[in-house]
C-alpha cells in the first residue's frame, strides 16, 4: 500500500512513529494510501530544519521572496489538472471543484508575489527635534498551519503563502485524511527555489498538534477546523505564549427578501448549499425566506432545482457533487437529518439512502431539503457540513437579520435583494464576519481578508490580505536621533518622561 511520508528539510521523510492513518478514496470507498502519524520527536526535526533555514530565508531580500511565490504559481498552474485529481481523489469533491481549491490558493499566491509593497514599514521625519522614527516589519521566525480536510490546498497555501513571502519558514500539519496534496504543494515550493527547511509537512493527529502547540521554537500557529478544537488549539497555544489565530465551524444563512430575483436566487442557493456536498465553511445550509409568498415559491422552485441535481463519483464532469469525506461523516450527516425529523422540522426531500450504481461502497448523500426548521432545534444550531438545506422561515427583516445574528457562528451570511437601502442596513447590523449581498458565497479576494466572527474564529487577526502580513510580522519602532555634539552640546540627564511637549 502507498505510504504518504513527512517532508522535512527539503526531502521525503520516512516516519518511524509505526502509527498511520488511513486516506480514503470517497467515491470507490477504498483505503488507497496510508499517510504516517508523527510523533513529538519527528516535529522537532521539522522544527530544527525550519529555524536554520530561517535565518537565511528572513535576509534574503523581499523582491527575490516573491520571485520563489512567481515561480511557485507558474510551477502549479503548469501541473493544475493533475494535482486536481489527486485531491478529488482523497477528498472526493469533483474535479471541477478541485481546481476552484487550488485556484483560491494560487490567489493568496498572488496576493504574496507583491509581499515587498505590504512589507513597507513607515516613516516620521523630524518626530522631535533631530528625532526621526520609522517602523519595520519582521518576520515572526518559525510559524505553524494546522488545516481542515475540506480545503486541503487553499487552506494551506492562505497560510504559507504570507508566512514564507514576509520571511518566515513554516510547518504545515495538513489533515490526515487528503494529505497527499499538501505534500506536493512543499516539494513544489522547493523546485520553485524555496531553501531547504523553509516549508516543511508533517503528518499527524492530536500527538502533532499538541507538539506544535508547545514547541517553544514556533511562534505562531494558525489553525482552521471545527470550533471545539479551534478554541483548544488558540487557548492552548496563547497559555504558551504563541501568536494564534484559530478559524472554527459555521452555519451561514441565506436571507431572501420578497423583491429578490427568485430565478436566481435559488440557483445561487443550490450551488451554495449542495456543492462540494456542504463541506464548505462558506456554504449556505440555512436559507430564510422572508413572508410566506417568498417561502412557499422558494420551497416550490428549490425542489425541482434538486431534481435536476446529479450525485456522481469525482472524476464525472456532469456530477454537481461527489461523496463526503468518510462513512463516518455520512452517518453523521444522516443522523442530524434524523434528529431534525424528530424535532419537528419537515423534511420535504429525503437524501438518506441514496447509493450509486457500482459505487455502493462510495461515501455519497443524495441532497436534503427541510422545511418548518426553528431555531430552538439542535439540528439547527450544530453546523451538519453536509448537503442538507434547511429552511427558516421569518416574517420581517428584523427577524432575519436576529436569526444569523443571535447563532453561535458567525461566519457568512447573504442577503438576495434588489433593495439597496434594505442590503446595506442588513450588512451594517448582521452580527456576523462576512457579508455577501446577492453573492451566496462572499469568500473574500485574496487581498482583502477571511475571517468570521463569534465561534468561527478565535483570535483577532484574519487570513490573508493585510491581516495576514500582520499575523506573520512584527513590528519593530525605531526612534533615532543623531545629535552632533560640536553644534548641539550634550543634554542633561532626564529624569521624566519623555514627551513632545
Ligand atoms: P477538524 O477540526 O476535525 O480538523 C482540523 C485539524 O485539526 C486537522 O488537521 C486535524 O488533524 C486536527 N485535529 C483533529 N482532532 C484534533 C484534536 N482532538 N486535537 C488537536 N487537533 C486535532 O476539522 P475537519 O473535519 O478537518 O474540517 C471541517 C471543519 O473545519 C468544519 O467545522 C468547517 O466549518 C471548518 N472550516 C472552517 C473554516 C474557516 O475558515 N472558518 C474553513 C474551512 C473549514
Amino acid at each position: 500500500m502507498r505510504e504518504i511520508h513527512h517532508f522535512i528539510n527539503g526531502a521525503s521523510h520516512p516516519g518511524r512513529s509505526g502509527r498511520f492513518g488511513d486516506v480514503f478514496n470517497p467515491s470507490t470507498g477504498a483505503v488507497q494510501a496510508r499517510v504516517q502519524l508523527a510523533t513529538a520527536d519527528e516535529l522537532d526535526l521539522a522544527v530544527q530544519a525550519a529555524a536554520r533555514a530561517q535565518i537565511g530565508w528572513a535576509a534574503t531580500n523581499p523582491q527575490r521572496r516573491a520571485r520563489v511565490m512567481f515561480e511557485f504559481k507558474r510551477l502549479l498552474e503548469a501541473r493544475m489538472t493533475e494535482l486536481a485529481e489527486l485531491l478529488s481523489s482523497e477528498h472526493g469533491k469533483v474535479v471541477a471543484d478541485s481546481k476552484g481549491d487550488l485556484q483560491r490558493g494560487l490567489e493568496v499566491i498572488e496576493f504574496a508575489c507583491g509581499i515587498p509593497h505590504a512589507l513597507k514599514g513607515e516613516y516620521t521625519e523630524g518626530a522631535g527635534p533631530g528625532i526621526d522614527v520609522y517602523s519595520m516589519r519582521q518576520p515572526i521566525g518559525v510559524g505553524a498551519g494546522i488545516t481542515p480536510f475540506n480545503f486541503p490546498a487553499m487552506i494551506p497555501m492562505w497560510m504559507f503563502g504570507v508566512a514564507i513571502a514576509t520571511g518566515n519558514s513554516f510547518i504545515l500539519k495538513p489533515s490526515e485524511r487528503d494529505p497527499s496534496v499538501p505534500v506536493r504543494l512543499a516539494e513544489l515550493m522547493m523546485e520553485a527555489g524555496a531553501p531547504a527547511g523553509v516549508l516543511n509537512v508533517v503528518h499527524g493527529d492530536k500527538v502533532a498538534v499538541d507538539a506544535i502547540l508547545d514547541h517553544p521554537l514556533i511562534r505562531g500557529v494558525s489553525f482552521v477546523g471545527s470550533s471545539d478544537i479551534a478554541n483548544y488549539v488558540y487557548a492552548r497555544g496563547a497559555q504558551n505564549g504563541k501568536r494564534v489565530q484559530a478559524m472554527g465551524g459555521a452555519k451561514n444563512h441565506g436571507v431572501i427578501l420578497p423583491d429578490a430575483d427568485m430565478t436566481q436566487a435559488v440557483k445561487d442557493i443550490s450551488g451554495a448549499a449542495f456543492g462540494s456536498a456542504g463541506e464548505r465553511c462558506m456554504a449556505l445550509p440555512v436559507v430564510v425566506p422572508v413572508g410566506k409568498k417568498t417561502a412557499d415559491e422558494f420551497r416550490e422552485r428549490m425542489v425541482a432545482e434538486i431534481e435536476t441535481l446529479k450525485v456522481g463519483v469525482s472524476t464525472d464532469a456532469a456530477a454537481h457533487y461527489g461523496p463526503v469525506v468518510s462513512a463516518a461523516h455520512r452517518d453523521r450527516i444522516a443522523g442530524y437529518i434524523q434528529m431534525g425529523v424528530d424535532e419537528g422540522a419537515e423534511l420535504v426531500v429525503d437524501g438518506r439512502g441514496f447509493a450509486m450504481q457500482g459505487y455502493e461502497d462510495g461515501f455519497y448523500i443524495g441532497p436534503s431539503l427541510f422545511d418548518q426548521v426553528k431555531p430552538t432545534m439542535q439540528s439547527y444550531q450544530d453546523e451538519i457540513f453536509g448537503p442538507v438545506l434547511q429552511m427558516v422561515r421569518a416574517d420581517s427583516l428584523e427577524e432575519a437579520i436576529a436569526l444569523p445574528s443571535k447563532h453561535q457562528y458567525g461566519n457568512g451570511v447573504a442577503i438576495f435583494t434588489q433593495n439597496g437601502r434594505a442590503a446595506r442596513d442588513f450588512a451594517a447590523a448582521v452580527d456576523v464576519g462576512m457579508v455577501g449581498i446577492n453573492v451566496p458565497i462572499p469568500v473574500p479576494v485574496a487581498y482583502h481578508t477571511f475571517g468570521g466572527w463569534k465561534r468561527s474564529a478565535f483570535g483577532d487577526t484574519n487570513q490573508h490580505g493585510m491581516e495576514g502580513v500582520k499575523f506573520w510580522t512584527k513590528v519593530k519602532t525605531v526612534t533615532a536621533r543623531w545629535p552632533d555634539p560640536q553644534l548641539d552640546g550634550h543634554a542633561d540627564s532626564s529624569f521624566v518622561i519623555p514627551t513632545m511637549k
